[in-house]
């Protein structure tokens, strides 16, 4: 049975402009879910608009939503606030952003323990020192009473996803949440979050441009590309078989043994403004297996296997795929010969988001039940 189940979400602009588009996935308990793709694909996006913590200048986000069963666009405010920090949170992108620079960090955590666990005075401070001390702080007695300014960027991170845990969230939206922290960190960062899932159930949504990150913690993985899920397929399919075009120019951009020596291949263009194309395949102007009619139609969603779905003609009916059929795109594109297995690389596809493109967490500070 599904924790969260969202079905055609479309999140919108003041103009119209559909900057999600008709997304739908499930997570259950325990399950890590990731969102795959490049920078200003809606990844982001689509977690805020999950949290109804939209930034300025989006209007609406419609569709439906259901966590635990509640469905989350029917809520009035207030409770809304409840559900954040109690039954799911979110790890932002930016703690510097995230964190209020007047407090404590001790303190900041002990608003969500009072919050969700009625926790208070020394044993909320303890509390908050475990939390440091499982995200890996050292001398967390000490750092609990420091405030953000005197800490690295990945001491704040961990703070943020200390933060996080401290409501024992049955959904962690994690948001690109190692990517400040060195590998080793990381390493011990994303361990802490498995054991936390497998001693609670938790559910993880993980956004992430990194497939090393992917391969290691992801059960499925849906890829966005300018505000739609493209592909979606278990971890193990996709990694043996990436069918759609983008999917595929993903995993040829990654280095590795194999291509020593070799020039690093590139995705050509960028990903176009989200909901800028109205017409035809949001992927067609960077994609070598365009035709005539990716320029013209959308591409609608076809289920390929069992779990495993794609947004291409290629394996519509005109393109000869579908579930059970050998298509068009598969002689074309290749995938079903994809040469390599890549469950285990370690490497990053993109670098971080330009903090131009980021959502301003400074306007949407409750993520963890926390009010500045
Ligand atoms: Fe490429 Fe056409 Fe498939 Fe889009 S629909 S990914 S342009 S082949």
């Amino acid at each position: 049975m599904s924790l969260l189940k969202v079905d055609n979400l479309v999140t919108r602009l003041r103009n119209g402009a559909r900057i999600v588009d008709d997304i739908s996935f499930d997570i259950a308990a325990g399950e890590t879910f990731a969102l795959l793709g490049e920078s200003g694909c809606g990844k982001s996006m689509t977690a805020l608009s999950l949290m109804r913590l939209l930034p300025d200048g989006v209007v609406n986000a419609s569709g439906a939503v259901q966590m635990d069963g509640v469905a989350l666009f029917d809520l009035r405010e207030r409770d809304m606030r409840e559900m954040r920090g109690g039954r799911m949170a979110m790890i932002f992108q930016e703690p510097g952003l995230s964190l209020n620079p007047v407090m404590t960090v001790g303190r900041q955590i002990a608003e969500v323990l009072a919050l969700h666990h009625d926790l208070k005075g020394a044993a909320a401070q303890q509390r908050s020192i475990e939390l440091l001390d499982q995200v890996g702080i050292p001398d967390a007695p000490r750092r609990v009473r420091e405030y953000p300014f005197r800490l690295s960027g990945g001491m704040k991170q961990r703070v943020m996803i200390a933060m996080a845990l401290a409501g024992s969230p049955r959904l962690l939206i994690a948001d690109e949440p190692t990517t400040a922290l060195d590998v080793t960190i990381q390493a011990q960062v994303l361990q802490l979050l498995r054991d936390t899932q497998s001693r609670t159930g938790m559910a993880m949504l993980l956004i992430t441009h990194d497939l090393g990150v992917v391969a290691e913690n992801a059960h499925r993985v849906a890829v966005m590309y300018a505000g739609q899920i493209v592909e979606q397929a278990s971890r193990e399919q996709l990694f043996a078989r990436p069918l759609h075009p983008y999917t595929q120019k993903l995993f040829a951009a990654l280095p590795g043994a194999a291509r020593a020596g070799q020039l690093l291949s590139a995705i050509s263009g960028s990903v176009p403004p989200l909901g800028s194309i109205k017409q035809g395949c949001r992927f067609a102007a960077r994609c070598d297996q365009a035709w005539a009619r990716c320029h013209e139609q959308n591409p609608e969603w076809t289920a390929v296997a069992e779990g495993q779905g794609v947004r291409c003609h290629l394996y519509g009916e005109e393109g000869g795929g579908g579930k059970g059929k050998g298509g068009r795109g598969k002689g074309r594109s290749g995938a079903a010969g994809f040469p390599f297995s890549l469950i285990s690389f370690p490497f990053t596809l993109a670098g971080r988001r330009p903090a131009s493109a980021l959502p301003d967490p400074q306007r949407h500070p409750a993520a963890c039940g926390r009010q500045r």
